[in-house]
């Protein structure tokens, strides 16, 4: 009896350890979506941002620089930028969910419970109380209903400027800069704000991961100065660069790709 009892308590805790193993080491966005969640570092990301922003329209509202004498503006795109979504992604994770989901994230929109960035709604009420047009320019989809979602999510979040002059809905294109360059036509850009390099320049738009490199590289000087990049561990063109597509199917050869960038150029076997 002893030895049967010995026998059922091993297999217990041999089925308890895998179990334990699979949850732990099983969803790919895990440790992303723990940083996002968690992480005051995250947070303290976005207030640099902003606060950089910030002492770049100060230098422009108090110097000469601007001696074209266009009115002065900044461009900032949303979603990751000025607004956050992690409860999305909580979900995701709660429902074994490994991939950015379209249907979810479509419902998550509609459900309108975004949140402001840490410091987001302070640096635009600081542009708008010094004269600094604020333009939002995003690619968020959500078919007929998109503007009316982002229209209520960001009255309902007190952000300044929201109407048809300010606030351009990209749906049929990833492409931000026609309207980017349309705006800086007539304004004098101070900064551009995303958590994309797409939200700063079409050139960026190419899905090999060293040329990505190379390109950071070559306008190093412009990060913190005319564009301010905020954290982005979940999605963006960097997934396409390992997937090719930004929103990858969620299948186990999807997986391994994961594994194998994640895992290629380990010091050792
Ligand atoms: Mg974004």
């Amino acid at each position: 009896m002893k030895y049967q009892m010995s026998i059922f308590l091993s297999i217990l805790i041999f089925l308890t350890a895998c179990q334990t193993n699979e949850v732990a080491s099983s969803n790919n966005l895990a440790y992303a979506v723990a940083w996002k969640k968690t992480a005051a570092e995250y947070r303290a990301l976005y207030y640099q941002g902003f606060n950089i922003a910030r002492q770049r329209v100060e230098e422009f509202v108090n110097s000469s620089i601007n001696e074209v004498g266009k009115p002065l503006a900044i461009i900032s795109d949303l979603d990751d930028t000025l607004i956050l979504s992690d409860p999305y992604w909580s979900y995701l994770i709660k429902h074994d969910l490994e991939f950015f989901d379209d249907s979810v994230w479509d419902e998550w929109v509609a459900s309108d419970q975004a949140t402001p960035s840490p410091g987001a709604l302070e640096f635009l009420n600081f542009c708008e109380e010094n004269n600094i047009s604020v333009f939002y320019v995003t690619n968020r989809n959500q078919g007929d209903n998109t503007r009316e979602y982002l229209v209520n999510t960001l009255n309902r979040l007190d952000f300044p400027s929201v109407d048809d002059d300010h606030l351009f809905v990209l749906q049929e294109s990833s492409n931000k800069e026609l309207i980017q360059n349309r705006i800086k036509d007539d304004y004098e850009v101070i900064v551009m704000l995303g958590d994309n390099l797409n939200d700063f320049s079409r050139e960026y738009y190419v899905s090999d991961i060293g040329e990505r490199y190379s390109l950071v590289e070559n306008k190093s000087e412009k990060y913190g100065s005319d564009f301010i990049l905020f954290p982005n561990p979940t999605d963006g063109h960097w997934i396409r660069a390992i997937f090719g597509e930004s929103e990858p199917a969620p299948t186990i050869d999807n997986k391994m790709l994961m594994r194998e960038a994640t895992s290629s150029s380990a010091w050792r076997d």
